[in-house]
């Protein structure tokens, strides 16, 4: 595949763009993979691709039932940050945000990472106890974070109101190199990067049934036929539950509708990402000026990918407080995703009871930002039938043994 360049726009330029490829391929299902991957998410892909890069394993199909990314990587708010409080997950999601990186140069795609910096405000008493423990714990796994001043919150974000009403700042959790990136390019990019590796991304292939035999996957019924494979990777979010029913066992999992709205672009007013999680929203601002602003999930489970009012009523009520001057701004779109949480809002990285069989899901209202460290992880367990040291805490057999990676700091809305 031909690479992208300053040279390469400046040629296609010149001929009136008509001569750029294809970024994949659309090819015909194969009846038989070593590895058929279901879920062209960002999590199915970078497991693809790093199947390719890191294990030399290039004979995998991705199986997607929509088009790639139109999952919850296509409908995410995009924040990046590894500012976790348990050893297993600082790990996982500190991997992934240095992947980030060097994310554009390894795909050769601008993913357009910002590593403009995660602020999450400390709102009540509790909050600073926890985010001080939380910076703590950071500094021993070799994460970069510190806890803050609310001075020095409304240095880096003049518009924030500092003493209240109902909640004034007490400070801040800081990460100076968490961000945001372009999350369509992430999925296209391992995509382009996978098929040029000469994998094969199924769209509009949707796994209705997985075959096993003695206890060992054999294959997945689709609705483009059986496809056959020596080993499978579950990846679909907030779909696990109804996979994982497929292939024969069941989940800790609840799958809910997160939702997302942004508004009219206006000019720049904010240049890092704020996170309010006591009055239960955050924002940060696109490169097209718009404010993307992201709430709680529904308080049911469903499947529904919409959005509804009652969400961005008390979203945009609760960060009103916080950010007066967004009082005026005009709505432009909401949505919302289904998004797959656990009980210790931890993500399950595990062999199955089904031989050959993984699963990668639970990664809740927070998985954008571990794609690259999960494809990673996810790989590794594929290849090797075991878990490696990123994915080695993340089984499913923490949930019998009550062995639980409690991350209170990933709960709720933290994204
Ligand atoms: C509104 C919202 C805001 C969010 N904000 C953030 C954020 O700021 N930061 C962050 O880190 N995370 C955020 N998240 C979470 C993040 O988006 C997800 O954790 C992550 O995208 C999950 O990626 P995935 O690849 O596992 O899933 P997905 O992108 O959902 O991909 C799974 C794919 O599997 C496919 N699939 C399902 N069933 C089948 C089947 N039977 N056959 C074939 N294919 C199937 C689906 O069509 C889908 O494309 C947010 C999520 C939402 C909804």
């Amino acid at each position: 595949m031909r690479r992208y360049s300053a040279f390469a726009i400046a040629r296609e330029a010149a001929r009136f763009h008509s001569g750029w490829e294809r970024a994949w391929a659309s090819p015909e299902p194969k009846p038989d993979y070593q590895v058929v991957v279901i879920g062209a998410g960002g999590h199915g892909l970078a497991t693809a691709y790093y199947l390719g890069k890191n294990h030399g394993i290039t004979n995998v199909a991705v199986l997607e039932k929509g088009y790639l990314g139109g999952g919850n990587t296509g409908r995410n708010t995009t924040i990046i940050r590894s500012n976790y409080l348990q050893d297993a997950s600082a790990a996982i999601y500190e991997k992934a945000r240095s992947l980030f990186e060097t994310m554009s140069q390894d795909l050769n795609m601008n993913v357009m990472f910002s590593p403009r910096g995660v602020m999450m405000l400390a709102q009540t008493e509790h909050e600073v106890r926890g985010y001080k423990r939380t910076a703590q714990a950071n500094a021993l796994q070799g994460v970069a974070t510190e806890f803050i001043s609310p001075g020095r919150v409304k240095e880096l974000v003049p518009i924030i109101a500092i003493d209240g009403p109902r909640y004034p700042v007490l400070g801040a959790l800081w990460q100076p190199r968490g961000g945001t990136a372009r999350h369509d390019a992430v999925a296209w990019g391992y995509a382009r990067a996978c098929s040029d590796m000469g994998m094969h991304i199924i769209q509009k292939c949707e796994v209705t049934g997985v075959r096993q035999k003695d206890g060992r996957v054999t294959g997945v019924q689709t609705s483009r036929g059986d496809i056959g494979c020596k080993k499978l990777a579950i990846v679909v979010a907030g779909h696990s539950g109804r996979l994982a029913g497929m292939a024969g066992f069941r989940l800790p999992i609840d799958s809910v509708a997160l939702q997302a709205l942004v508004s009219e672009p206006i000019k720049p007013a904010m240049d890092v990402v704020v996170m309010a999680n006591t009055v239960h929203g955050y924002m940060s601002q696109s490169d097209k000026g718009e404010m993307v602003i992201g709430g709680g999930a529904d308080g049911y489970n469903n499947y529904t990918q919409r959005g509804s009012f009652h969400h961005i009523e008390e979203t945009v009520r609760a960060l009103v407080e916080t950010f007066p001057i967004i009082s005026r701004l005009k709505l432009l779109r909401h949505w919302g995703g289904i998004v797959d949480m656990t009980g210790d809002r931890s993500p399950i990285l595990s062999k199955t009871p089904l031989a050959d069989c993984f699963i990668n899901c639970g990664w809740g209202t927070g998985g954008f930002k571990t794609i690259p460290g999960s494809g990673w992880a996810m790989a590794e367990l594929v290849a090797k039938g075991e878990p490696g040291p990123l994915a080695a805490a993340f089984g499913l057999d923490r949930f019998r043994e009550g062995r639980f990676i409690d991350e209170s700091v990933a709960a709720g809305v933290a994204h």
